[in-house]
């Protein structure tokens, strides 16, 4: 039955179409971390719709609230027009998540997507400074729209398109050149080379982890020392939040523990909390200088999106959540170790933080047989990095231990049918 199906996505649907080739079924329902498919097989999601279902599927407190609404005819579609359900979660962002920790920004719906947060940081950059470069870094990942692909350090993504790095540096990230160099050091002297052409840049765009890239982490004193270099130039420092934020690495925002303080913050996949398209730029007051509609667009203001992020966000009323996800993060990261300690052959090795964790497999094509093997043993797994070269997972954060650890022996099993 399934089998059909995929065959009329393949004479309908474009060539690009791709997780539907990696998981090859047709799904039918799914609820917190179970997935189920038209046959009836069961699947355990460590993918977690790439970072956008944090909560889970179908998360029971968000569905009845959601549902609740939709019975009362709340509204649905707004642009960006005042709603009740927008000033509910206005006011929850405030309150749970921006006065505890003293932040002080102002909040735009740059649109529904990741990429729409991204490419309005870009472009307010741009305007704020009147400068044009931003600087993005190696194996980055921002985003698939025109601006957000010129600073993804990814060629097979941006080579087609013709974009050029014209505006966009790639300079490398913490640890790109091996742990002893210096590459904040590296990126001055680029920016002090004005006999090379390279103007000084609006901003500088981050992950803390690279999601896509990776798993490659930055560390604290990186992240401080590149902040410090913004400011002596007058650079602006986005943090792309999209797939860390939201406690993908425990704390709400993943810079957190390392006491910097970005001018921008780019928000969106889990911010819907059920899976609902939602996105958030967070800027710092002085540079909010846009018109009144000098940036806008269709699908600001997703009222049900709303909804469930208004209570999606009382997962984060006390410390709880984040207690539970360190707890979980620390027992990922001993499973994880001691499956790589079973297979020395493989000189794999460990990457992550927080619930975004991962084995990186020097053999070329193996973290994809893994996660296909995965797969087939019911567990759903994407790789990451610019050569698939990561098995990563990422659970829902609500997931339980045991079935957490019912993963990893999956896990594990996939790496010895893999590894032959
Ligand atoms: N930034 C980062 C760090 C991401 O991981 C992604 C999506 N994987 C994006 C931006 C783009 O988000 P979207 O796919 O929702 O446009």
């Amino acid at each position: 039955q399934s089998e059909g199906t995929l065959a009329l996505f393949e004479e309908l649907e474009s060539e690009v179409r791709s997780y539907c080739r990696s998981f090859p079924a047709v799904f039918r329902k799914a609820l917190d971390w179970t997935v189920w498919d038209r046959e009836g097989n069961v699947y355990l999601d460590f993918f977690a719709g790439a970072g956008a279902l944090n909560y889970g599927h179908n998360n029971a407190r968000m569905k009845e609230k959601l549902v609740r609404y939709l019975l009362e005819d709340g509204i649905s579609h707004s642009l960006d027009m005042a709603t009740e359900a927008k000033e509910r979660f206005l006011e929850k962002f405030r309150d749970v998540i921006l006065k505890p920790r003293r932040m002080n920004y102002k909040i735009m719906f740059p649109g529904p997507t990741g990429t729409n947060a991204v490419e309005a940081a870009l472009k307010l950059a741009r305007k704020s400074t009147g400068r044009t470069n931003i600087i993005g870094f190696t194996n980055a990942f921002h985003g698939m729209t025109l601006g957000a692909l010129a600073v993804t350090g990814n060629k097979y993504k941006r080579q087609g398109a013709g974009v050029p790095l014209q505006y966009a540096a790639s300079m490398p990230y913490d640890g790109y050149l091996g742990a002893d160099a210096d590459t904040v050091a590296y990126l001055e002297n680029m920016l002090n080379d004005s006999g090379s052409g390279v103007p000084m840049p609006a901003a500088v765009i981050v992950e803390t982890l690279q999601g896509e890239g990776g798993l490659n982490a930055a560390g604290a004193g990186w992240l401080k020392r590149l902040e410090a270099l913004c400011r002596k130039y007058g650079i602006l420092l986005i943090i792309d939040d999209v797939q860390m934020g939201c406690g993908r690495t425990g704390p709400f925002f993943s810079f957190e523990p390392f006491g910097i303080e970005p001018d921008m913050i780019c928000l969106s996949k889990s911010i819907g909390g059920y899976g609902l398209p939602m996105a958030l730029m967070l800027m710092k007051p002085e540079l909010d200088i846009w018109g009144p509609g000098e940036h806008n667009g269709t699908f600001r203001g997703n009222n049900l999106a709303f909804v469930c992020a208004t209570e999606a966000l009382r997962y984060w009323e006390d410390g709880e959540f984040e207690k539970e996800i360190a707890e979980k993060s620390t027992l990922l990261e001993g499973e994880l170790k001691s499956i790589i300690a079973r297979f020395p052959q493989l000189k794999a090795e460990w990457r992550g933080r927080g619930l975004m964790q991962g084995i990186a497999f020097p053999t070329e094509g193996l973290a994809e047989d893994v996660c296909r093997e995965a797969f087939r043993r019911g567990l759903i797994m994407e790789t990451s990095g610019t050569d698939s070269e990561v098995a990563k997972v990422m659970p829902p954060l609500t997931i339980d231990k045991a079935s957490l650890k019912r993963g990893l022996r999956l896990l594990a099993d996939s790496v010895e049918e893999a590894a032959g």
